[in-house]
């Protein structure tokens, strides 16, 4: 008897497997999740639409992307939505790349990059991070070559949290070909406090095979209802919106991020007391003696090598993010923080290396 068989490349795609459930969510410290409520206004915006979901939203997501192509100076076809700007990464590559094409990201990065470049089909070509875990740019303008269609850059870096400095981006730009689509990802573009890291917009005004994409998940706090976008050249924007599921945008999810725009004032109270949380954080941590690059982001990076799951397990019940190269560890409220930076005093102090 044959049985039916997915394509070949699924078997190197890790199945997601859900993170252990908590019974204290703020002790959730594993997915840059931002510790806050709704912003005011989110949730009665939303509400307003969850009654009219017989209806199906608005597919071109009109209002928003007139909202933020007014404050970016662009007009809306430069926008694509999706649900999480992971699913408008998932279309750009889908309309960009297939079987023998490359794609060339840094390495340790984002996990979502390798399954976004490996399910259509093309060829993962990692970079790896310098000694200081920053993206090495020389050696990414390096490893491209006549098949590479993309590359991918994220600034602040997940799970590093390290920038991409303006200049060396620019000196970068000038090697990369101009057929080749470059994907600065902004993820956490609210926490950067690096006066010299690059700016995603000014990229977009200087080069025209540039791709940004930003999110509502993380300042914002909506990831629980999945908005993301890309801004890019008309053209390349409307290849990425054929590539994407239509109505993926939900009407409740887009009235909470225009509700969400419009509390910009308290969204900037928050960053900054995340960001000074993460200064906090940081400082704390050398104190005790670990060696911490400094973060852009709403995290922060333990480079623990073989000792990260060792460490993973000795902090629970807070939950952190072990990968093979180190530990990322999401700032969450003061008092878990706190609570966090005490165990990770009692691994330095108890856990011989
Ligand atoms: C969280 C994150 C995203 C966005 O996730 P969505 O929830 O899909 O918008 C994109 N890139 C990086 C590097 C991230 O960490």
């Amino acid at each position: 008897m044959s049985e039916p068989r997915p394509r070949p490349v699924l078997a190197t795609i890790p199945a997601y497997r859900p993170g252990l459930p908590s019974t204290n969510e703020e002790h959730k410290l594993s997915s840059n999740e931002n510790p806050f409520p709704p912003l005011p206004g989110v949730i009665e915006a939303a509400a307003v639409e969850l009654g009219r979901m017989n209806r199906y939203p608005d597919p071109g997501v009109t209002a928003l992307g007139e909202v933020l192509a007014e404050r970016a100076g662009l007009t809306p076809d430069h926008f694509a939505f999706g649900t999480g700007s992971v699913s408008v990464l998932f279309a750009l590559l889908d309309a960009w790349c297939g079987p023998g094409d490359e794609v060339v990201y840094p390495w340790r990065s984002f996990e979502a990059y390798p399954i976004a470049v490996d399910l259509p089909g093309a060829t993962s070509v990692r970079v790896p991070l310098t000694a200081d875990h920053r993206h090495d740019l020389p050696a990414m303008a390096a490893a491209i070559t006549d098949r590479t269609k993309v590359v991918l850059v994220c600034t602040p870096n997940n799970p590093t949290g390290t920038t991409v400095g303006a200049e060396e981006f620019h000196a970068f730009m000038a090697q990369v070909p101009g057929h080749v689509v470059v994907v600065v990802d902004e993820a956490y573009l609210e926490f950067v406090r690096d006066p010299e890291a690059l700016a995603g917009a000014d990229a977009l005004a200087r080069y025209s095979n540039v791709v940004v994409l930003r999110t509502f998940s993380k300042a914002y706090g909506l990831c629980g209802l999945r908005v993301g976008y890309s801004i890019a050249a008309p053209a390349i924007t409307e290849s990425i919106r054929k590539a994407l599921p239509p109505f993926g945008v939900s009407d409740v999810a887009q009235a909470a991020a225009l509700a969400s725009i419009e509390a910009e004032a308290e969204l900037a109270v928050r960053v900054a007391s995340v960001v000074d949380e993460r200064t906090r954080v940081v400082a704390a941590l050398r104190e005790q003696g670990w060696d911490v690059p400094d973060s852009h982001a709403n995290f922060v990076w333990l480079p623990l090598g073989d000792r990260s799951a060792e460490f993973a397990e000795q902090v629970r019940p807070i939950s952190v993010r072990p990968f093979p190269e180190g530990v990322r560890v999401s700032i969450g409220t003061p008092e878990i923080n706190t609570t966090f930076l005490e165990r990770a005093a009692t691994f330095l102090r108890e856990t011989p290396a």
